[in-house]
């Protein structure tokens, strides 16, 4: 007596206690099923896959995928896959992004972020980096967001997340949205300039105090997040050539200090500073 009063065991996974229902126990399949022998197959459609995880569900007693512990109706197709589009894409495009996108979409933020804080873009590079790696992330994340949303319609049953996957759906989106706001706003080259600007002006003053013999220095070094490769002194300005290009030509930042006059050519930044491109 006790073995039959005992509930159906609960599923435990990932997605809660799911009780695995039997014929006996739900009234609403005793009125919709014939009452046949009990490993007859409950779902009729042979290539019924489940929505979640492209799992076969045809054969099933249980009204739960066993993979996945998704669960579905008998008879009503919304709420399983029986199409190549659904079967094949929802595995796929349902679950999360993986552990592909996510670094790829890492790499993409940080490169808007990167570019973005140069003083000036990197035509070549820009461009490539848009094409091969920004522009196709972001079309993956919007082919995922709607194929997940599209199957999310045509399904009935509300597919609870877990907190690491909601963190996965969530979080690279952010965190594109972040690095986009921070470098198409100027802001990262506005933040970055904070932390070179002082230790410019530091090593300018320096350089002014005691010139170099020839006038020039040769030699890489990193000032703050730059790397100079040359120090000029010339009309009594300090010309730091960076290693940043437009593609063609090297960077350029001008220090003037009073008393002196800016290069004509150069691009007024902010204070004592300019920019020009640096030219054999
Ligand atoms: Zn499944």
């Amino acid at each position: 007596m006790l073995a039959n009063k005992e509930q159906p065991a609960a599923r435990a996974g990932l997605y809660g206690a799911l009780p695995s229902r039997r014929l006996s126990d739900d009234p609403t399949q005793i009125a919709t099923q014939p009452p046949s022998p009990r490993e007859a197959p409950r779902v009729v459609v042979a290539n019924a896959r489940c929505l979640r995880c492209g799992h076969a569900l045809a054969g099933l007693t249980t009204p739960v995928c066993p993979e996945c512990g998704c669960p579905f109706e008998f008879g009503d197709p919304a709420t399983f896959a029986t199409d190549e589009f659904l079967s094949q894409g929802a595995s796929g495009l349902r679950n999360p992004p993986g552990w592909i996108l996510i670094p790829l979409t890492m790499a993409a933020g940080l490169a808007v972020v990167t570019l973005h804080s140069a003083v000036v873009l990197d035509q070549m590079l820009t461009s490539l980096l848009y094409v091969l790696l920004i522009g196709p992330t972001l079309a993956l994340w919007a082919i995922r967001t709607v194929y997940a949303l599209v199957i999310s319609a045509r399904s009935s049953i509300r597919i609870p997340l877990t907190r690491r996957e909601r963190l996965r759906w969530l979080g690279p989106p952010l965190f594109i949205v972040i690095c986009g706001a921070l470098g198409w706003s100027g802001a990262a080259r506005g933040l970055r300039w904070i932390i070179d600007e002082p230790l410019l002006r530091a090593e300018a003053a320096r350089i002014l105090a005691a010139p170099p013999p020839t006038g020039v220095l040769t030699a890489d070094r990193r000032i703050g997040t730059l790397t100079i490769w040359q120090t000029k002194v010339s009309a009594g300005r300090v010309h730091f050539t960076t290693t940043q290009s437009d593609f063609l030509n090297n960077v350029e930042l001008v220090y003037t200090p009073p008393g002196a006059t800016p290069p004509p050519q150069a691009t007024p930044l902010s204070g004592p500073w300019s920019w020009m491109m640096w030219h054999y």
